[in-house]
């Protein structure tokens, strides 16, 4: 049956067993960091919940996975919550679905805007606290509100900074991702232990990460690009692109293949170039993330209860990636 054929009893049945599947393996992915399913098939599922609660909006509730970010705190973590929400991100498959993004935001705004394009790192979200300059605070994204503090874990990463090159006092935010070279020889080190190995790199380092001993995490190998400075007001950066050159001068890790893009066609260059090139970079992405240049424009445009509205992450292909992650694990 088409969508617009059935029933909302029928309709309200589907979205009950989607969201049980869906659920089912967040569960493996967030919480165990060993998932039942690749990504994209996950991702399929997820937007066919989202196509059938945008046609019966009277069947979402509350918890259903499109109305909250993923993922749980471990026990054993002391909990942070976090003054400003971690959210997720809203992604788009398809040139098309690029334009009717560019489209929604344009008519929001009124005009064509700037946008600046970066690469979807594949690790997980982390948040760094800094007073007069120190590292006094990390912790991962947990559920959004509530996260865990691993502040002694990131201490273990050498590309985080301690002290900052200014005392200042800030939160930035950011991708601890494990390099494709430490993810092989990590799971070469699991095999020859008789341990189970990861499936890719994002579980691996979201399961060195989560260690309640920190000699783990520090044997890991595990690296760092920050991209959001919060609280931006307090400093000068206008757009999103001079916020990451003023991380950069704070002395965090960031990634210099940050773009700015005036249209579509800029940024449909910018993914075929790293489409092409992902295999030869030392880290795994998923896709490029676009956002609003201006952040004036950022903070108009807002966000929904899971994601912001002035950001999406257009995700590669599926083929390519796991052929990559396969490769590794087995080839070396
Ligand atoms: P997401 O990982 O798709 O996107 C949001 C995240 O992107 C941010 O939290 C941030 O950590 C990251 N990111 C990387 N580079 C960034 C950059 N330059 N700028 C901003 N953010 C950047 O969304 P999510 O809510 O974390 O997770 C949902 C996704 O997780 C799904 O789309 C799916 O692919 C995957 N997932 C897979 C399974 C499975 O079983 N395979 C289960 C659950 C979720």
């Amino acid at each position: 049956k088409e969508i617009d054929q059935l029933t909302e009893n029928e309709a309200n049945d589907l979205a009950v067993q989607l969201r049980s599947t869906l659920d089912k393996w967040s569960d493996q992915y967030y919480t165990k960091d060993a998932p039942d399913v690749e990504d994209y098939v996950y991702d399929e599922k997820y937007n066919d919940l989202l196509e059938l609660e945008q046609a019966f909006p009277s069947i979402i509730t509350p918890d259903s996975i499109t109305q909250r970010v993923g993922g749980k705190v471990l026990e054993g973590f002391s909990k942070v919550t976090h003054e400003e929400p971690m959210l997720s991100m809203g992604d788009v498959f398809s040139r098309e679905e690029l334009t009717e993004f560019d489209n929604r935001i344009q008519k929001n705004i009124g005009h064509a805007v700037d946008y600046n394009v970066e690469l979807k790192i594949d690790g997980l979200a982390i948040s760094l606290i800094y007073e007069n300059g120190e590292l006094v605070q990390g912790s991962t994204r947990g559920d959004g509100n509530i996260g865990e503090d691993i502040t002694k874990n990131l201490r273990t990463i050498t590309s985080i900074p301690r002290t900052l090159t200014r005392p200042v006092s800030l939160e930035v935010r950011g991708e601890c991702y494990m390099p494709k070279e430490a993810f092989a020889k990590l799971n070469v080190k699991q095999l020859e232990a008789g341990k189970e190995v990861f499936a890719n790199p994002r579980n691996a380092a979201a399961g060195s990460l989560r260690q309640l001993d920190t000699s783990i995490t520090k044997s890991r190998k595990l690296d760092t690009f920050i991209y959001t400075l919060m609280a931006v007001e307090n400093f000068n950066p206008t757009t999103q692109h001079e916020a990451i050159q003023t991380m950069e001068e704070l002395g965090f890790h960031t990634n210099p293949t940050q773009q700015i893009c005036h249209n579509l066609d800029e940024v449909w260059e910018y993914i075929a170039k790293y489409q092409k090139v992902r295999d030869e970079l030392p880290y795994g992405i998923d896709g490029i993330v676009l956002k609003v240049n201006d952040l004036s424009l950022q903070a108009k445009l807002g966000h929904t209860i899971k994601v912001p509205r002035w950001e999406i992450a257009y995700k590669f292909p599926p083929e390519e990636e796991a052929t990559v992650v396969r490769d590794i694990e087995w080839t070396v």
